[in-house]
């Protein structure tokens, strides 16, 4: 057996050594915590799981989903854009049905990436948007986000001669890892650009729901001009507590929508309909839930910065995602600062040079498990940063 050579080019696992000391210790008896992954710890609320129920009794939801999505599931994402952004969506050509936004993002270079082609992508970043470039065959390149600017992109750091070549840009605002937030005119300097060079913008608004103290995260479809050279990708995974579900939505422009369903259409055949009527309810019921959850990790937020920062880390506030990001102590990198966490105290993080070069330097921590386990990480931390200060260690 040979596997194919772009499985070659799936970048390095950079994590082994964290792993092997993590199931190490596991070995020892540790009470690992693992407070790195964004997967929300309060479930969906029950009247999604009920709506799924009901509509996996009816044997019409038992046959292969219409491709594009059920008309109920596209009507529901339409009227959600409309009362949540102000944004007109055509459900038939404007909206289609993914198996969660990963599914959406990674199939999204086959159909706009030739080989050789540039897709840009931000750095740091969801690993997705790169690794889905390298399947495809064409060369991601990796725009650096500011940490100076908020962690914004700077555009003016892409190359003439890379801009011309890139067909598609990958835009992530409420940003994963950073958790920095952008306003529509960083949107409408995107679209700009991607009018000058002719590309296609990919915004992954997987986060717009989950922010705290009354913000509210536009869509980028809301910039002038954005629907011309751009689409937006959604997830129910996080605003409803979804992840397992696998349930998400791209929409915007519509030759973009329907070049990716063409593609699906030889891939998958969409989402089990019961899971988009679940869907449907989600989007169309009581929205109570969503606030419920997010003010409870809104209360998380507060509780840990505030546990953090007396243990001696400079956290900045996020006002939106889950994530903090963090800059790591004097002395280590990203990798070291982990796996001293990780030895010292059991808490298991995740290292920014995971999300890109520029990553490097900082720490994410996810604020999806419980108050309990996050009240004994914060015990275990502050005890060994304690200890380490000011020396640090590599
Ligand atoms: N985009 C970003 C930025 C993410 O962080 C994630 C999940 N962590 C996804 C997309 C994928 O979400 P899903 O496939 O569950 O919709």
């Amino acid at each position: 057996m040979e596997i194919a050579r772009r499985m070659h080019r799936i970048p390095p696992y950079l994590f082994a050594e964290l792993d092997r000391k993590r199931a190490a210790l596991r070995e020892r008896g540790v009470d690992v915590i693992n407070i790195a992954v964004g997967d929300p710890d309060l479930p969906t609320p029950a009247h999604i799981v009920d709506a799924l129920t009901h509509a996996a009794h009816d044997p019409a939801t038992h046959v292969y989903p219409p491709y594009q999505g059920t008309p109920e599931f596209r009507q529901a994402v339409a009227g959600w854009y409309r009362h949540r952004f102000g944004v007109t969506l055509d459900p038939d050509r404007e909206v289609l049905v993914l198996i969660g936004s990963k599914e959406g993002l990674a199939h999204i270079p086959w159909v706009f990436v030739n080989p050789g082609d540039v897709a840009l992508v931000s750095d740091p970043g969801y690993p997705v948007y790169a690794t889905a470039t390298v399947m495809a065959e064409g060369e991601p390149y990796p725009v650096p986000l500011i940490r100076e600017r908020g962690w914004l992109p700077d555009l003016s750091a892409v190359p003439e001669q890379v801009a011309r070549r890139a067909k598609v840009f990958f835009l992530n605002y409420p940003n994963n890892p950073t958790a920095a937030t952008a306003d529509l005119a960083v949107f409408e300097a995107v679209v700009e650009f991607a009018r000058r060079y002719g590309l296609l913008v990919v915004h992954d608004n997987t986060y717009s729901e989950i922010a705290y103290d009354g913000y509210r995260p536009p869509s980028f479809l809301q910039a002038r001009g954005a629907r011309e050279v751009g689409i937006e990708l959604h997830s129910l995974s996080k605003t409803y507590c979804m992840t397992g579900w696998r349930l998400g939505f791209a929409v915007g422009n519509p030759d973009a929508v329907q070049a990716l369903a063409t593609l699906k259409t030889n891939i998958d055949s969409g989402q089990f309909t019961a899971i988009q009527a679940a869907g449907v309810a989600a989007l169309t019921g009581p929205q109570e839930p969503v606030r419920e959850r997010v003010a409870t990790w809104q209360a998380r937020r507060n509780a840990v910065v505030e546990g953090l920062r007396a243990a001696g880390l400079d956290v900045p506030m996020p006002r939106a995602t889950f994530y903090l990001w963090i800059p790591v102590p004097e002395g280590f990198d990203s990798v070291g600062f982990a796996g001293y966490l990780l030895e010292t105290a059991g808490v298991v993080v995740a290292p920014g040079v995971g999300y890109g070069q520029r990553g490097e330097g900082f720490i994410r921590i996810s604020l999806t498990s419980s108050d309990a386990k996050f009240a004994e990480a914060i015990r275990r931390i502050r005890e060994h940063l304690t200890a380490a200060a000011p020396r640090g260690r590599r």
